[in-house]
Parts: C-alpha cells; sequence; structure tokens
C-alpha cells in the first residue's frame, strides 16, 4: 500500500537512470522514452550541458529571495525578451503558476486602464491550462472539475474553433482570449495559422488581450514558438514544461503594454525564478539557440512524420490520422489508444494518451533519425499485432 495519495493510476514500473532518448528500468529493461516527462525533457535524459551546470551552480548558489537582483534571472529574461515578442518575464514554477500569472495580468491591465469591467476569460472547450483552481475552472473540463466547487468565477468557454460562437461570447466583461497554440492533453490538436491571425484581429478589434497558452508545445514545433509561424504576436505567453529541460521552471512572457498593472508588490513568488532554477534555463537556451537547432527539430519532425505516414497507409484502420507540428505528435488511434500504449510499453516504448483517443509522442529535442527509425518499428510491430 502506497503512502502517496493516489491521485494517479501509476503504472508499475521505476526507473533508475536515463540517458538521452532511452530510460533504463529497476530491473535493467531499456525503454525507448517519448514520453520524457510529459514533454518536459526536452534535451533527453541527463544532457552533459544540463548536469555540468546543475553541478556547478549547485556548489556556488541555490535559491535566494526576489527581494534581491538575481543576475541569473536577469539574463534569462533578458535572452527570451531578445529572442521572442515579449517585453518583461515573470519566473514561477510550472504550468498552472504561468497560466495563473497570465490570468492576473491581463485583469489587473484593464483595471490599471480604468476598464476594470473587462476582467472576464474566453477559453476553448477541451482546453487544459492546470489544476489550480482557477487554471482548473478557466477550461471548466467536467472531468476535472467535479467536486472542486463552488465554480471560480470570470471565465467562459466557447467550442473548439467555432468562430461564430466566439464572437456572439464576447462582450463588454471580456478581458482576454485564452488558447493553446496546440491543445496538448486535449489530443495535439493544432489551431490553424489563420485562425491564430484571426484570434489577433478579433482581439485588435474589440479591445481584449490575446494568451496563447504555450506551455506544451513551446521549443517543440521547431520554432521557438508554436505561433511564429503565424506572425502575429499575442499579448502574454504562458510556458513551462520544457523550458527547464525536466527542471521544475515556469515563466509568463507579457509586451510593455499589458505589463503597466504589475507594479510591485501585485505579484510574487518564494521560489519563482531562483539561481538554480534559472542555471538550468539558461542551459537549456545555450542549447536551443545553437545555431541550426530548431531547423533540425524541423527536419527530424518531417522524418518522423513520414515515417508514421507509412505506417498510417498500411494500417488505415489503426491509426486514423497524424497530428502535430515538428517533434510534438498525436496519433489519433481507431483502435483503442490505451491498450496500444500498453502494447508498445511490452515492446519497451513510451508514450502517453490524450483526449479524443490519441497516443502522444514527444521525442527529445535531441533524438536521432535511428531512435525515430527505432519508434516507427515498435509503433508497426504493435499496429501489426492489432491488425
Ligand atoms: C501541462 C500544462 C499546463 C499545466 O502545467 P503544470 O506544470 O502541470 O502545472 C498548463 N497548460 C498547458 C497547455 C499544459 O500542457
Amino acid at each position: 500500500m502506497s503512502s502517496v495519495l493516489g491521485t494517479y493510476a501509476r503504472k508499475a514500473i521505476s526507473f533508475t537512470e536515463g540517458k538521452g532518448s532511452y530510460l533504463f528500468a529497476t530491473n535493467g529493461d531499456k525503454y525507448l522514452d517519448f514520453v520524457q516527462g510529459i514533454a518536459t525533457n526536452v534535451l533527453g535524459h541527463c544532457h552533459e550541458h544540463l548536469v555540468k551546470t546543475i553541478q556547478e551552480q549547485s556548489e556556488k548558489l541555490w535559491h535566494v529571495s526576489n527581494a534581491f537582483v538575481i543576475p541569473e534571472q536577469e539574463r534569462l529574461a533578458k535572452r527570451l525578451t531578445d529572442n521572442t515578442f515579449a517585453d518583461f518575464v515573470c519566473f514561477q514554477n510550472s504550468g498552472t503558476e504561468a497560466t495563473e500569472a497570465s490570468i492576473k495580468i491581463a485583469r489587473k491591465y484593464f483595471h490599471k486602464i480604468g476598464k476594470p469591467e473587462k476582467n472576464r476569460i474566453l477559453t476553448f472547450q477541451g482546453a487544459f491550462h492546470g489544476r489550480t483552481l482557477a487554471a482548473l475552472f478557466a477550461a471548466n473540463n467536467p472531468k476535472h472539475t467535479e467536486g472542486f466547487g463552488p465554480k471560480v468565477d470570470g471565465f467562459d468557454q466557447v467550442p473548439f474553433a467555432d468562430e461564430k460562437a466566439l464572437k456572439k461570447a464576447i462582450n463588454k466583461n471580456t478581458a482576454a482570449i485564452m488558447v493553446e497554440t496546440i491543445m496538448g492533453e486535449g489530443g495535439i490538436k493544432v489551431v490553424p495559422d489563420f485562425c491564430i491571425k484571426g484570434l489577433r484581429e478579433l482581439c485588435d478589434e474589440r479591445d481584449i488581450l490575446l494568451i496563447l497558452d504555450e506551455v506544451q508545445c513551446a521549443y517543440r514545433t521547431g520554432n521557438f514558438f508554436a505561433f511564429e509561424k503565424s506572425g502575429i504576436n499575442p499579448d502574454i505567453v504562458p510556458i513551462a514544461k520544457g523550458i527547464g529541460g525536466g527542471f521544475p521552471l515556469g515563466a509568463c512572457l507579457v509586451n510593455k503594454k499589458v505589463s503597466v498593472g504589475m507594479t510591485p508588490g501585485t505579484h510574487g513568488s518564494t521560489f519563482g525564478g531562483n539561481p538554480l532554477a534559472m542555471a538550468v534555463g539558461n542551459a537549456v537556451l545555450d542549447v536551443i539557440f545553437k545555431k541550426g537547432f530548431l531547423e533540425n527539430v524541423k527536419e527530424k519532425g518531417k522524418y518522423f512524420d513520414q515515417g508514421l505516414n507509412k505506417i498510417k497507409d498500411k494500417y488505415p484502420k489503426i491509426i486514423g490520422e497524424i497530428r502535430g507540428i515538428g517533434l510534438i505528435t498525436g496519433l489519433r488511434m481507431l483502435v483503442d489508444n490505451v491498450e496500444f500504449i500498453k502494447k508498445l510499453m511490452d515492446h519497451k516504448m513510451l508514450t502517453i494518451k490524450a483526449e479524443e483517443n490519441v497516443i502522444r509522442l514527444f521525442p527529445p529535442l535531441i533524438v536521432n533519425n535511428n531512435e525515430l527509425d527505432e519508434a516507427i518499428e515498435k509503433i508497426e510491430k504493435v499496429c501489426k499485432e492489432m491488425s
């Protein structure tokens, strides 16, 4: 009997070591890991540069309060703003804190400019923005909210990609639209570029802020952010998962316009942005910003996609659709996704489910073609077994 509160249906398997794309179980079995802590270990397990960084930083300084200037934090914020739409960054420890910060910043902006009635956030049904109370009721997925009432007010949902419903839902109280650029838990549903552009136009027309939740998809598509290829700039972007390469780290990026409300004392975090976390965040960027790294992610994404498409063509009754961009991939299955995932585990490959009967594949961004081939082979084997 475990003393850990039973909030997960955990698989009876544990690991002692990880290296790159692989995990080693306590019994010595080697697994190809395409979960990577749910899109978190972007550089795979125990990346040399991250190991070295954490060793060195841990001998210098772990934690100081945000009451002091933290040089590593200044540096990471500068690198994030120099390379993106953002003018300012605030650091958190997780994705849900980053989305909560986004909500607070949006509301505070309108309060500051004398429009406090603009305080409601519109989201899409099927979205996921985290597990704290506001983030939970922002998405308002009954599977997650049941029993956790009273409902946190201030959020309205519209069906995914329903332009008419969205326009109808906007009123004088709407402060922001919050959308995942690629819906992760919802089943790797990519919001098309023209929709992202349309959202930006709509927000501009109606004096609304655009929040793009990139907690799951940032760094993975072959662009720094998934929305970049649509050519627009959002106002607020929460990120987390991948940005710490496996170390708990979240951030909220904002433009200058919406930053005006966030004056000293309006937000805070004891741990957020401490020297140890910032050293790791910077080390992840050292690798991501290497010349050609993201271009290479695009290439590998294409290679993987081609391989997966071949299997889909061969087994059209097993795989219904391949979703995603770069190295954030979803297979919409026509057979039970959970059973398929179990069989993949028998073949020593780890994947994770999502809504809409989807299997999510998160190779580390440092994956090589041999490892992608190995994944394709294993997936094909299970297709064969299940047909
Ligand atoms: C995972 C996720 C979150 C929540 O992140 P946590 O670190 O688990 O709190 C929020 N938004 C999206 C899109 C996510 O995928």
